[in-house]
């Protein structure tokens, strides 16, 4: 069964400009397409003795499909067998012909290093320097593909003088781009008032510039002597061979055919260049370019910028497409999501009538990342299923598994003898989707309470005593940095062994189970680059440890097994090259992605790469497009998905090649917009009925202000977090949230008003059950005694801290925090004093701290903890005092007679700004209530005091005693909304007031 398809569509043809005419006049022939590919095998098969011509492509995959047009034309012509003649990609066919051995990325990084230090007696060690390393390599390898004069290209500028004497002999392009460098840096040497940045820079970047050509020429030396070369090492010895010998006695010492054809090849470097170039001229090679159509070719698309070029200089051996190119049909999709693109593929094949082996069908991902849910999603009739790019290690488990694990040795802790790890390297581990597949088992269930026994204890760092007892946990939670400064080969030695230890630990467990057994060959790749790394015994620092094998396995992919001709093809862009398909989908057509949006890092500046015929972005620009406008050009469909999100560094903007087919070449492109997905729905969408169950548990249900704050603010939010008790998952705080600040406040206070003992004690009130009585009375000396005394208010902050945090150590911005509530503690003391004196008396009495208080509102029961209760001087009302930290307003409600109607309609319904302002009012009200409840006060005995840090250093807390006026209003609206909750005709509804739901916790759930 075909899925539904979810998009609807836009409009029948859009973006046709009217009263213009389009470029193209025909649409879609309906004659079949002949490949490319096929069209060559056609020709060269009709012009016999094939089996002496050495055909070569631009990658394996075209030479694979070059091979079977071959053999089906073979095939419809005789019966004969036909000897096949030599296939090779390019890459393969200089390689031949140079004897040297291309090495391995970081061989040649650490030879470079040598290369570098025996020039620079200053240098750097190898672990700065790997960055630099990179970029020095990228350079080398273009300097010689493009046949630059490395002697020219890395000419000491310092003295702009002399070049301008000694370089007459450079072309004029070369000549300008060096003087636009050097004029640079020679203005910013000589301007002396420059910021001295700059000028560190520019003499920095000049010190390695000088040492470019001495490091190239050495670097080329050491290897040579070695047997070992880089890959433009090889081109330009075998371009350098062809200039000066005789091309048809080199190539035939290799290879034994009569003629060379180069298929389907795009952007040429300079060696290929003159090698091509001397075979054509030896008559000994044709070119075959996949280069026709009218869009292709257009001299302002960027795809004919270096193909008219070689079209010209290697005339192509016959016509392609000699009966001309119709237009597909062009179909975009916007979908606003990256996976939920993968999700209308079945729709789509749904569409074109894509059968259960549809060889004729291309998916191209340009977002590597998307090729696992594509997998997924595509439907089960897919019979045959080919992805020719492979799976690269860098979107696999166990990448992101030994990436985590090696970034938890990295920032591990020590204390004494024992090991912590960081808290969010530790979940990255355990969340991983492979690690979880390892947990699996016999002891499954013991290693999911230990994991959900950490989470709740939700520490900063995790101990490798709290992640040990089960062999996996074991073996992963080992500490094998020691020290992370330093660079010794015995610490990289270990961590190898470390990393080899984990993969002997986990593949058996891997090839055992089908759904991850793809992983166990990343595991092998893995292992074995981690013993190259291990062979080379380096000194270095771990992190450059970590970054050098990244560097090894980044580029590393595990090829899909299975027959590569038959089935749906999966591939990347660079793997279209000369191959056609009458379907064609490309996801992630977005601008940046396709094309990718790359600057490759260099020495060599823009300027100079362009003088000296280096490739720049525009070249990268050409490539790109010709791979977009060569793959559509002899397709019949063409769907282009792209994710339409704005969020984050996501652009939500279609490619430019949308653009260009609608705005430059004017085609119809049908447009389409997926539907979003529907956040999660509530019990019949909007509404939550009050069912007899859902009364009971309201009934069960124990309240605060806030809760009816909740209630007040939205009813659907009462729901969730009162009734169905949702909350959300303890996190590990990095730094202290307001609720946090807010409990150490409280917990100082209570310690301060309990005893001297309690306040030098790192106990927690709330954690306890035994808690020692309060203070009778709090003498203004007690007071004055703690104002002298910081360092010991600091030190119970400091620990009261590390409670919260779940850490040991209070460091950085938590250590301004501390400041911050020892100000308030010592602001709240100040403010005690102050109040004593206006009353006269000399201590207050402790009537309650903390002190828990509950109560029966008209059938619904209220809970709340009184932070402190006093009476000052022995006398006159009972002080609810509240202690608020973060913004809350201290403000003072007027509830007078002539405001109390006003002020309690607010309260109970007014908008939500005003209604936060007096929210204080409801809180003061219930909790008076829950006094008078509980005996210890009634209504017209108690005040209400604030002590919100926010005002507490501007002015004296105020003290509100409820109007007798506006406790009847509050009364009469308290009954009406406590009985609304309990009324099973009031369903719970979502607010109304979109600003009540900026910082709802359950926007997710609600769907809002
Ligand atoms: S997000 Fe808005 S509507 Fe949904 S529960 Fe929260 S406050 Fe209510």
């Amino acid at each position: 069964m075909w899925p539904l398809i979810f998009f609807v569509r836009k409009s029948e043809v859009c973006y046709v400009l009217a009263n213009s005419k389009s470029i193209f006049v025909c649409e879609y022939s309906g004659i079949r397409m002949t490949p490319f590919l096929k069209q060559v095998a056609d020709h060269y098969f009709n012009c016999g003795d094939i089996q002496e011509i050495c055909f070569i492509f631009p990658n394996r995959r075209s030479m694979v499909f070059y091979k079977k047009y071959l053999s089906e034309v073979v095939a419809s012509a005789s019966d004969k067998p036909v000897i096949m003649p030599g296939l090779m990609t390019m890459s393969d066919f200089f390689g031949r012909v140079s004897s040297d051995n291309i090495a391995d990325r970081v061989t040649l990084l650490v030879t470079l290093y040598e290369c570098y230090s025996a020039l620079n007696p200053k240098a750097e060690s190898l672990d700065e320097f790997i960055f630099w390393g990179d970029i020095i390599l990228g350079d080398f390898n273009d300097v010689d593909k493009y046949l630059a004069d490395p002697k020219q290209l890395f000419a000491n500028v310092a003295d702009y003088k002399n070049l301008q004497d000694t370089f007459e002999y450079l072309t004029d392009n070369q000549r300008k781009a060096i003087e636009a460098f050097a004029r640079h840096f020679v203005e910013k040497t000589s301007r002396k008032t420059d910021n001295p940045k700059a000028q560190d820079v520019s003499r920095l970047f000049l010190h390695i510039w000088n040492l470019m050509y001495p490091l190239y020429l050495k670097f080329n030396e050491v290897l040579k002597e070695r047997g070992l070369a880089y890959e433009g090492m090889v081109y330009r010895s075998l371009a350098q061979k062809a200039s000066s010998s005789i091309i048809e006695e080199i190539l035939a010492d290799v290879y034994d055919c009569r003629s060379y054809v180069f298929v389907g090849l795009n952007a040429l470097n300079e060696c290929e260049k003159v090698v091509m170039r001397r075979m054509r001229d030896a008559g000994i090679a044709e070119f075959c370019w996949d280069y026709s159509g009218e869009m292709i070719t257009h001299e302002l698309n960027k795809s004919s910028f270096f193909m008219s070029q070689n079209m010209k200089e290697f005339k192509p051996a016959f016509d392609i497409d000699a009966e001309g190119l119709g237009l597909p049909s062009f179909n975009v999709l916007s979908v606003p999501s990256s996976y939920g693109q993968v999700k209308h593929i079945s729709g789509i094949f749904s569409r074109l009538g894509v059968s259960d082996c549809p060889s004729d069908c291309a998916v191209v991902l340009p977002d590597e990342g998307l090729l696992m849910p594509l997998l997924n999603s595509i439907p089960p009739e897919i019979g045959d299923i080919n992805v020719t790019m492979g799976y690269p290690m860098s979107a696999s488990e166990l990448w992101a598994l030994m990436g985590d694990v090696m970034k938890m040795q990295i920032h591990i802790r020590r204390k004494g003898d024992e090991c912590r790890f960081y808290h969010k390297h530790v979940w990255n581990v355990l969340s991983n989707a492979l690690f979880r597949k390892l947990m699996e088992g016999d002891q499954m269930q013991a290693c999911r309470e230990k994991v959900a026994r950490i989470k709740q204890e939700a520490k900063y760092y995790i101990s490798q005593s709290d992640l040990s007892g089960f062999p996996l946990f074991d073996v992963v939670f080992q500490p094998v940095v020691h020290d992370m400064s330093l660079a010794d080969s015995r610490q990289i030695n270990a961590m190898a062994e470390y990393q080899q230890q984990v993969l002997a630990f986990i593949a058996p467990e891997l090839s055992a189970n089908m759904d991850v057994a793809l992983e166990v060959d990343f595991a092998k790749e893995y292992w074995c680059a981690v013993n190259r790394l291990k062979a080379m015994n380096l000194s270095i620092l771990p992190v450059t440890y970590v970054r050098l094998l990244d560097s090894l396995l980044s580029c590393v992919s595990v090829p899909f097994s299975g027959e590569p001709l038959k089935g749906l093809q999966i591939m990347g862009p660079l793997e279209t090259r000369a191959l056609d398909f009458k379907n064609v989908i490309i996801l992630s057509c977005n601008e940046g992605v396709f094309p990718r949006r790359t600057v490759s890092s260099s020495f060599v500046p823009p300027e100079l790469r362009r003088g000296f015929g280096l490739p720049t972005y525009e070249y990268q620009d050409a490539v790109w497009a010709y791979y977009f406008y060569r793959l559509i050009s002899r397709a019949e469909n063409v769907w282009m998905l792209y994710d339409s999100r704005t969020e984050g560094l996501k652009n939500g903007e279609e490619s430019r090649y949308i653009k260009q087919l609608r705005y430059h070449f004017r085609i119809p492109v049908n447009t389409y917009v997926s539907d979003a997905e529907p956040g999660l729905p509530t019990e019949e969408g909007h509404i939550v009925r009050k069912t007899p169950q859902v009364l009971e548990a309201i009934s069960s249900c124990w309240l605060s202000p806030s809760a009816l704050q909740n209630y007040i603010d939205c009813p659907m939010r009462f729901y969730y977090y009162s009734v169905l008790k949702l909350k959300k998952d303890k996190e590990v705080a990095e730094s202290m949230d307001p609720a946090m600040i807010g409990n150490v406040y409280h917990n100082v206070m209570w310690a301060l008003f309990t005893s001297e003992a309690e306040m030098m004690s790192d106990r927690v009130f709330d954690k306890r059950e035994d808690k020692p009585q309060p203070m009778a009375n709090v003498t203004k000396d007690y007071l004055e005694s703690w104002l002298k005394r910081e360092d010991d208010i600091r030190r119970k902050v400091e620990s009261l801290m590390c409670e919260e945090l779940g850490t040991d150590e209070i460091v950085g911005r938590n250590l301004v925090t501390v400041s911050v509530i020892v100000r308030y503690v010592k602001e709240t003391i100040r403010r005690d004093i102050e109040l004593l004196g206006f009353n006269g008396a000399d201590c207050f009495e402790i009537v309650g701290l903390e002190k828990p208080l509950d109560a029966t509102l008209y059938g619904l029961k209220f809970y709340g903890v009184a932070d402190r209760i006093d009476r000052i001087g022995g006398k006159g009302n009972v002080r609810m005092v509240d202690y608020k930290s973060g913004k809350d307003d201290p403000v003072v409600l007027a509830t007078d007679d002539a405001h109390a109607e006003g002020v309690a309609e607010v309260i109970f319904g007014g908008d939500h700004d005003k209604r936060k302002k007096f929210k204080a009012g409801l809180q003061f009200f219930i909790y008076d209530k829950m006094l008078q409840e509980n005996g210890i006060a009634d209504l017209k005995h108690v005040s209400n005091t604030m002590y919100a840090t926010a005002g507490l250093f501007a002015e004296v807390p105020g003290v509100c005693q409820l109007n007798q006026r506006f406790a009847q209003e509050m009364e009469c609206r308290l009954e009406r909304l406590l009985k609304e909750i309990q009324d099973p005709q009031v369903p719970f509804t979502k607010t109304e007031d979109e600003a009540n739901c900026e910082w709802c916790d359950f926007r997710m759930i609600c769907g809002r």
